[in-house]
């Protein structure tokens, strides 16, 4: 047990790096380079503000801004202010951000100009931090921290909204200790930060993870870097970033760190910290990371932790040997445990479940559900509340877990938690559709969110079949994130059942992979069929792949798309996202190609809309 000083909170522990280090590069967003003691009266001057605007303490507070230094001055403000604050990430369907907001009941949102003021109730203060009205009467406030009633570790500190399997996203409420804890963790232990470190900030704000970014290095004296909106999206970007601010702290999730693999020319320096996680981390990405590092002696983690225990509740570092859930960090313990509730020993599978000082105080609104998931037995931790992850794993004799996937129908797609029942449902709300139901396919280690659904009455014809999946993909984009829209959706006549009359999930998971494969072969011919056959089969590992299948449904994602791209270029063929999205066979790109071998120029590999539009986002 490492003592916990119940008092502070990450804004008084930032106050105690103003006084440290007052002069050290705090924030950098593009031009603007805020120090410590900037970022400090920044800080305060826009706390002051909430609280002439009539801010309370435990008041939520929604933040809905674009990726810049507002983003973190918000956040402490409001923390400042004795407030807590629910992410909105901007980039979510507008009912789905109403949704969030209502269900909070927030009383304020800071917005941007530009957002669309109507999404938020008329009960929700609407404070537009680049108005110039905000802007002025922001400034004019006085600089110093406020004084408020008292905060401490057991104050809200923010209610992050994650995929919800009823059909809406449900809000975890986490406390100031628990943010201390993991913070204080990572600050001294794994990876642990100084002074001089630059961490760089890559993740959405709608995700808990930010966290570590955001606040990490602002308790060490080290600098965060706000990565923008296209620079988060673009491993050559990415990468460029790294080398030009020398930074030496990057999170992201595995498939993220195969993006940023992909740039050939990337050397992390020596005091590089690679730290993954968000999802199982395959081990050939871990073999290909510490390869990368290996060349200047850089270094790199596993992370693991749900929403629901703050960030994250465990960190190992990678090395020989195979990729492994660590220990609980400070102030968290493991348990595993059998369906009866009772503690397995080394080597036998079991419910992972977590107590600590990471525990969220409960979901939002939500008490069945909280009494659910946070449960107390009297045979572990002496009784003390602990939280059912929903993974199955099992202990290994060295102490360390092997994770070994769910119990549920949760699921991770590039790191984004999903819950099949949420999209399940919107499905079924649309007036056609009769019943659905989605899997996770995995084609040749590339995933893919499959919805199988029955139609009511018998108006649906064959031919149809392309203009449904765009209008069901349509209306589903209406409340659904973009990660959370499946790439495919099939008409079948019933769903399969299981002798109990449940959805058979694995006879499921076998037709989608029938379907999608059945394409007579058609070997290719021109130079340029055989150069991009020979590279997509061995992108998917497959011997072959017919020349006029849709190499979509071959397997091939946005990530393997990328990775075309750039095996095209080092054959100076040239190919754009958008082209590559516009010929989906081999034989009419290549067709496109040959014909337009001169003409082509240098292309941008990154098209978020389009990527956006053909429901395959990064
Ligand atoms: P989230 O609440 O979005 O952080 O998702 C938490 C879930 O992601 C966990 O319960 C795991 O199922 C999965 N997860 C997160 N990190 C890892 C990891 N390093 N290894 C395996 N699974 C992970």
């Amino acid at each position: 047990t490492i003592p916990l000083d119940n008092r502070q909170t990450v804004a008084s522990l930032f106050a105690e790096q103003v006084q440290n280090n007052p002069d050290n590069t705090a924030l950098v967003f593009g031009d603007t380079r805020l120090s410590y003691s900037e970022l400090d009266r920044r800080v305060n001057q826009m706390a002051n503000y909430l609280i002439a605007e009539g801010v309370q303490r435990e008041d939520r507070i929604g933040v809905c801004l674009p990726r810049n230094e507002l983003v973190l001055i918000s956040f402490l403000a409001i923390w400042r202010a004795g407030a807590a604050y629910v992410p909105l990430d901007p980039s979510y369907p507008q009912e789905r951000l109403a949704y969030i907001a209502e269900n909070a009941d927030v009383s304020r949102v800071l917005v941007s100009i530009g957002t669309d003021m109507e999404v938020f109730s008329e009960h929700v203060t609407r404070l537009v931090t680049d108005s110039e009205k905000m802007i002025t009467e922001v400034a004019a406030q006085p600089d110093n921290t406020p004084v408020i009633a008292y905060t401490g570790g057991h104050s809200l500190a923010y209610i992050l909204y994650t995929s919800g399997s009823t059909g809406n996203p449900k809000g975890v409420c986490i406390e100031h200790h628990s943010l201390v804890n993991i913070l204080r963790y990572m600050k001294d232990e794994k990876p642990g930060i100084k002074a001089s470190d630059r961490m760089l900030c890559l993740t959405s704000i709608g995700f808990d993870i930010i966290g570590v970014e955001l606040y990490l290095p602002i308790l060490c004296g080290a600098q965060v870097h706000m990565g923008d909106d296209a620079l988060v999206k673009d491993g050559a970007r990415i990468r460029d970033y790294i080398n030009q601010h020398n930074i030496t702290c990057v999170q992201a999730t595995p498939s993220s760190w195969q993006i940023l693999l992909m740039e050939d020319d990337w050397s992390p320096g020596p005091d590089f910290k690679a730290l993954c996680g968000g999802e199982a981390l395959p081990e050939h990405t871990a073999a290909d990371l510490l390869a990368r590092l290996a060349r200047h002696g850089g270094r790199a983690w596993n992370f693991y932790g749900p929403t629901e225990t703050t960030i994250w509740s465990s960190g190992l570092e990678l090395g020989e040997g195979e990729v492994r859930v660590g220990p609980g960090l400070y102030n968290t313990q493991f348990y595993v445990l059998s369906p009866e509730g009772q503690l397995q020993p080394p080597g036998c599978q079991g419910e992972l479940f977590i107590s600590g000082e990471g525990l969220a105080r409960a979901y939002w609104s939500k008490p069945e559900l909280t009494e659910e998931r946070f449960i107390s037995l009297p045979h572990v931790a002496d009784g003390a509340r602990i939280y059912s992850t929903g993974d199955k794993v099992r202990w290994l004799a060295n102490g360390t877990l092997e994770y070994l996937g769910r119990m549920d129908t949760q699921v991770k797609l590039r790191g984004f938690r999903i819950e099949l029942g949420e999209i399940e449902s919107r499905l079924v709300d649309l007036e056609e559709v009769e019943q659905g139901a989605v899997v996770l396919q995995e084609h040749n280690s590339n995933k893919h969110l499959v919805a199988f659904i029955t139609l009511e009455g018998d108006s649906y014809e064959q031919g149809d079949h392309e203009v449904l999946q765009a209008s069901i993909k349509g209306r589903l984009q209406a409340h659904l994130p973009d990660y959370m829209i499946p790439t495919f959706v099939r008409v079948v006549n019933c769903l399969p059942k299981t002798p109990n009359d449940k959805l058979d999930r694995k006879a499921l998971q076998k037709m989608g992979t029938n379907e999608i494969s059945q394409v007579e072969y058609k070997e290719p011919v021109s130079e340029m069929e055989k150069k991009l056959s020979s590279i997509w089969q061995s992108i998917l590992s497959k011997e072959r792949i017919s020349i006029d299948a849709n190499i979509f449904e071959e397997g091939v994602d946005s990530i393997l798309l990328m990775k075309t791209i750039s095996q095209l270029r080092k054959q100076n063929i040239l190919l754009s996202l958008k082209d590559a999205f516009k010929y989906q066979t081999i034989e009419s790109l290549a067709k496109y190609l040959e014909d337009n071998e001169k003409s082509r120029e240098q292309v941008l590999i990154t098209d978020e809309k389009l990527l956006k539009d053909k429901g395959i986002i990064i």
